[in-house]
């Protein structure tokens, strides 16, 4: 008898079928014996649906009444599971985030967890399954707050945490993560164990299957995962500490993403302070930067500077460098058609000559390398849009992934 968190995603709840679907799924750990605790996202694109009512009424809808509009889709599919468990005569009740309560700290719409009131749901456990919405929490002011896109999966690791659970079980629409994107890539192959630094890094460089701050914060706690499939009964993916793999192949995954965009400043001054200059307005306009080149300098005197930004962020970027009077430079450029590729890999550190052999990999395939920046266990390049699918395809067969 275990002590489990399982979280379904918006699509394992997108519809009645589905939520009945998942009140069997529950079932079944239930009558195993175990204690369940079930973190629910709202139906697919409710979130989306009411963010574009707000937007209706305006483009700067008021962010409290936004929190507590976008709360009520998990509230939904809450109660609508807790009702499908009772009619398989399941004692099961669901919570709303006031009433546990669910603590967060932080803005609204950007909220995280800090604390839970553990005792009710606990002592509920040993007779029932307990089902929370999952995204949101209410602040120390009694407003009800969410906790950022994806939430769920941040509520669901909050919950493993502060209930000391067993195991985390992330149900979803994909059978667990690929060493690729799945959907663009036939090749890919599911990944059966994998350490929380990398999944980490895949999921920020673009890998969608969990939120990056959740992993994250099941890294910090060492709260094991386990990614699978609501829809089929294959082994998920398990994800956890390091200690636990061994490595066989330098590189687990290949991830890419279209988000970022690409600025060039040519011939700024070559002397001290001009890096300063040109990145602290940015800095605090909370632009983040990600890769930086910089050139030696021809003539001694000018160089060129070249990074990357969000892509969201490229016009507001361009207008901070326009009018910044503590910089001097003969042009800007930029270019939004770019796409990151990445490598990640803890078998990385113990593998000489994997960055010359995704250099040389791309450089066959007559790909050019725009920037390129490192970490202990990833390489990401930035390279032009339109060659991204065949620059993944042919780093995952370099790297032995197919
Ligand atoms: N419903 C929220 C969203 O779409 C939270 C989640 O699904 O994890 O972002
Ligand atoms: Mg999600």
């Amino acid at each position: 008898m275990a002590k489990k968190v399982l979280k379904f995603g918006g699509t394992s709840v997108g519809t009645i079928e589905r939520i009945q679907h998942v009140a069997k799924i529950v079932k079944k750990e239930h009558d195993a014996g175990n204690k369940v605790i079930v973190v629910v996202s709202a139906m697919a694109g409710k979130t989306n649906e009411l963010i574009k009512f707000s937007k209706k009424i305006s483009n700067d809808f008021n962010k409290r009444e936004l929190d507590v509009l976008l709360s009520s889709g998990e509230q939904v599919t809450s109660a609508l599971l807790a009702g499908a468990l009772i009619e398989k005569n399941i004692k099961s009740k669901s919570w709303l985030n006031w009433q546990i309560p669910i603590l967060t700290e932080g803005e609204h719409s950007n909220a995280r967890i800090v604390n839970m009131n553990i005792s009710k749901i606990n002592k509920f456990l040993e007779e029932g399954v307990a089902i929370i919405p999952g995204f949101q929490g209410i602040s120390k002011n009694g407003e009800i707050m969410t906790i950022g896109r994806g939430g769920s999966d941040a509520t669901a690791v909050a919950i493993a945490k502060l209930f000391n659970a067993d195991s985390c079980e992330i149900y979803t629409d994909v059978d667990g993560v690929y060493s690729t994107d799945p959907n663009k890539i036939p090749l890919a192959k599911k990944i059966e164990k994998i350490s929380y630094d990398e999944m980490l890094e895949l999921s920020t460089l673009g890998a969608k299957v969990m939120q990056s701050s959740a992993v994250q914060t099941a890294m910090i706690y060492d709260i094991p995962l386990e990614v699978k499939s609501t829809f089929t009964n294959r082994k998920g993916t398990k994800i956890f500490n390091q200690q636990n793999i061994d490595y066989t192949k330098s590189v687990t995954g290949v991830a890419y993403s279209k988000d970022d965009a690409k600025i060039t400043l040519i011939g700024v001054e070559d002397k001290p302070g001009v890096a300063a200059n040109i990145f602290e307005p940015l800095n605090q306009a909370q632009i983040n930067v990600d890769m930086v080149i910089q050139n030696v300098s021809s003539d001694q005197k000018t160089t060129d500077i070249t990074f990357t930004i969000k892509r969201e962020d490229l016009l507001k970027t361009k207008k901070i460098l326009e009018n910044n009077k503590n910089i001097v430079y003969k042009n800007i450029t930029h270019n939004d058609k770019v796409s990151k590729i990445s490598i990640v890999g803890a078998g990385m550190v113990s593998t000489p000559g994997v960055t010359y052999k995704m250099f040389r990999g791309l450089a066959d395939n007559k790909i050019n390398i725009l920037a390129i920046s490192t970490s202990e266990i990833k390489l990401s390049v930035i390279i032009d849009e339109e060659n991204t699918l065949n620059a993944v395809k042919k780093l995952h067969t370099i790297f032995d992934l197919d």
